[in-house]
């Protein structure tokens, strides 16, 4: 230590070098790794996924990007990003949303450009439960903005005082990030000391 500047803490360090070995999962994560929900909560099914070009408006369908449930949800995969204090890269939790019918049609029609006509925001509901931020069992309102050039949809909660909008605008701590890959099952392999 050179005594200026503030002495990074360990979850700074371990984020910023890049790997750990997770303790639970036992595969090597790295920095940026963003948690990644595979089909929205409601979804009854196995998590298997069709290809995008096979989309069905009737009935249930899944893949990496679209859902349709009975033919009238309409849901997306988006991301909804948090900075990490301290750390250039922010960590993103892969999530969906629903989208009402003409905006869901809107996306899909722009998907394959990455060009939307309507460059939003649009009105969703969060369709992945995020525990750690999140003690009420109902979805909550989100603002779903469309990226141009094939970027996946931003989420925003329209409350700014829930606490995942607070940590959306201020930033969470390196150690509740660490709390955060603990709570999904990829905490760092503790050293025994
Ligand atoms: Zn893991």
């Amino acid at each position: 230590m050179f005594g200026f500047g503030k002495k990074k803490t360990d979850a700074t360090t371990m984020l910023e070098n890049g790997t750990w070995r997770c303790g639970i999962c036992e595969a090597e994560h790295g920095w940026p790794f963003d948690l990644a929900c595979g089909a929205p909560d409601v979804w009854p099914h196995e998590k298997v996924h069709e290809q995008n070009s096979a989309l069905r408006w009737d009935g249930d369908f899944l893949s990496e990007d679209f859902c349709v449930l009975d033919g009238q949800h309409f849901m997306v995969r988006t991301v909804l990003m948090i900075p990490v204090i301290g750390l250039k890269d922010q960590f993103g939790f892969g999530c969906w949303s629903s989208l009402s019918r003409a905006n869901f049609e809107k996306y899909i029609d722009g998907f394959d450009s990455g060009q939307y006509a309507d460059l939003g925001p649009w009105d969703g509901w969060l369709m992945n439960r995020f525990k750690y931020f999140q003690d009420e069992p109902d979805p909550i309102a989100v603002d779903v903005q469309p990226k141009l050039g094939r970027l996946r949809p931003e989420l925003s909660p329209m409350d700014d005082a829930h606490p995942l909008a607070v940590a959306q605008r201020d930033g969470i701590s390196p150690e509740q990030m660490l709390e955060i890959f603990a709570h999904y099952g990829h905490a760092p392999e503790t050293k025994a000391n």
